[in-house]
């Protein structure tokens, strides 16, 4: 019998290709057309598989196959899946492929905002282990194909989406850490609860050998201790735990079986928010469980710098600094981003294509903390409207992207900020938020000329 693998993206990919290198025939299956690079469809046709593209043929490829493999960007409900349950084939996510190939260490982290963050951190102090590591999942490297040639003894920092959490059958990570819960991507989990059960499979196999990271300070995040076998870690920003990792007196701080240890101070680090500072104590968590020292966390610390398009300084122009935040696509990481400007004074980039979320909370917050809003892309009727009824001022809509870093270049002065933070999607004007981030870096340092 013979292996399908839903969705030729990175995931879909790195999984046919690992299967193949293990001797299975795989039918790569693609809705759309699409091209593999010639080396792994070589791969496969020297397996007697191959890419399958198209609906028509799915049926005769269920006959063949006793194995779905899912891409996360394959939602479990559709039709095809559930004909290929109906038949009866195994069905399993690339990350549970992944785990089954990989005899190392896990630290999975999942959360909707700050997973790249906080796994990157990670990432940067397992390189301080003397051991091999590696970081990948929805980070944009496939995780069954990063976890190939690592040692029994490796340390491996994965991001985790909801999507990649949705069909995992044994997959037990030595660290589950769940960074917080607020609504996205319900147009696929169609209710904030089934989104809050695809997260909770991180650590539905854990046992007491194993720990789960629980954010305190999140009301839904909190109460999911109950529900996991691992040794619970909470971390918070606001309470001192009588064992955790939290802050004290502006100290990261961990409290772990009657021994205490500070890591760093929040000045002696680069990130800031109050929601880096909680991607920051899930890190040491993470860190501390895998056995880095406190002095290499510190360290990695002290030499971090926002990850690319989040909340990314780019220049200062006029005394004037701007911040590149293309990744905020949803209201809560605008509602971070605003937060973290404490002084406030705050030019505003916003709008894109429309998730169509409820906006009021954001819009109270933008009142308050913002000098100008300029709002842009196909959600600007929308976001006009919520903003005008939350009071806010100084609302300029622009006709272009270039329209919108115009108008901030010309109306922002000392001691205000230009944030890009979009609260959208990307899709009305770019391919995709890195496009969009560096396409407001490049308009800037253009300004800057
Ligand atoms: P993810 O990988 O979960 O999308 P990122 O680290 O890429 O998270 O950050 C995505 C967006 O969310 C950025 O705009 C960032 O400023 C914001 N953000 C980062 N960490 C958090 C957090 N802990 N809580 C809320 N928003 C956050």
């Amino acid at each position: 019998m013979s292996t399908i693998v839903y969705g030729a993206g990175i995931s879909g990919r790195g999984a046919a290709e690992i299967l193949a290198k293990h001797n299975e025939q795989v039918y790569l299956y693609n809705d759309n057309p699409c091209t593999l690079p010639e080396e792994l469809a070589s791969l496969l046709e020297s397996k007697n598989g191959g890419l399958i593209i198209g609906s028509e043929n799915w049926s005769a490829l269920l006959d063949k196959a006793d194995l779905l493999v899912l891409s996360p960007g394959v939602p479990t409900d559709i039709e095809n899946v559930r004909l290929a349950e109906a038949q009866g084939l195994k069905i399993i996510s690339e990350v549970e492929l992944g785990y089954k190939n990989y005899q190392g260490h896990i630290a999975a982290i999942t959360g909707t905002n700050g997973k790249t963050t906080t796994t990157t951190i990670v990432g940067e102090m397992f390189k301080r282990l003397p051991v091999k590591s590696a970081v990948g999942g929805n980070i944009g490297m496939a995780l069954s194909k990063e976890v190939e040639n690592l040692p029994a003894d490796a340390w491996f920092a994965a991001e985790l989406s909801s999507f990649q959490l949705e069909k995992v059958d044994t997959f037990a990570p030595d660290v589950a850490a769940v960074l917080n819960l607020t609504p996205d991507h319900l147009e696929r989990h169609h209710t904030i609860e089934a989104y809050g059960e695809a997260k909770k499979n991180i650590f539905k196999n854990q046992d007491a050998s194993k720990y789960t990271v629980l954010n305190y300070d999140d009301p839904t995040v909190r109460e999911w201790a109950s529900d996991s076998r691992g040794q619970i870690c909470y971390f918070s920003r606001k309470v001192q735990l009588e064992q955790g990792v939290f802050m004290q007196n502006g100290n990261f701080v961990i409290k772990w079986k009657n021994k205490e240890y500070v890591v760093c101070n929040i000045k002696d680090v680069k990130l800031f928010g109050g929601h880096n500072e909680e991607n920051i104590l899930c890190a040491i968590a993470c860190g501390f469980f895998a056995g880095v020292s406190v002095e290499d966390m510190a360290d990695v610390l002290k030499n971090f710098k926002a990850v690319e398009h989040r909340i990314e300084y780019v220049t200062t122009i006029n005394d004037v600094p701007y911040y590149n935040d293309s990744k905020a696509t949803n209201t809560d990481s605008v509602i971070k981003a605003l937060e973290a400007f404490v002084n406030g004074h705050i030019v505003l980039l916003a709008g894109g294509y429309d998730k169509m979320t409820d906006l009021t909370e954001m819009m109270n917050l933008v009142r308050e903390k913002c000098d100008c809003l300029i709002l842009l892309g196909a959600a600007q009727a929308r976001f006009n409207e919520a903003a005008i009824k939350a009071g806010v001022k100084n609302i300029r809509l622009a006709t272009s992207f270039k329209d919108a870093v115009d108008i901030a270049h010309e109306v922002a002065r000392k001691p205000q900020v230009v944030l890009l933070s979009p609260a959208c999607s990307s899709y009305d004007m770019f391919k995709n938020y890195p496009e969009r981030g560096n396409t407001f870096k490049n308009l800037v340092r253009a300004l800057e000329k």
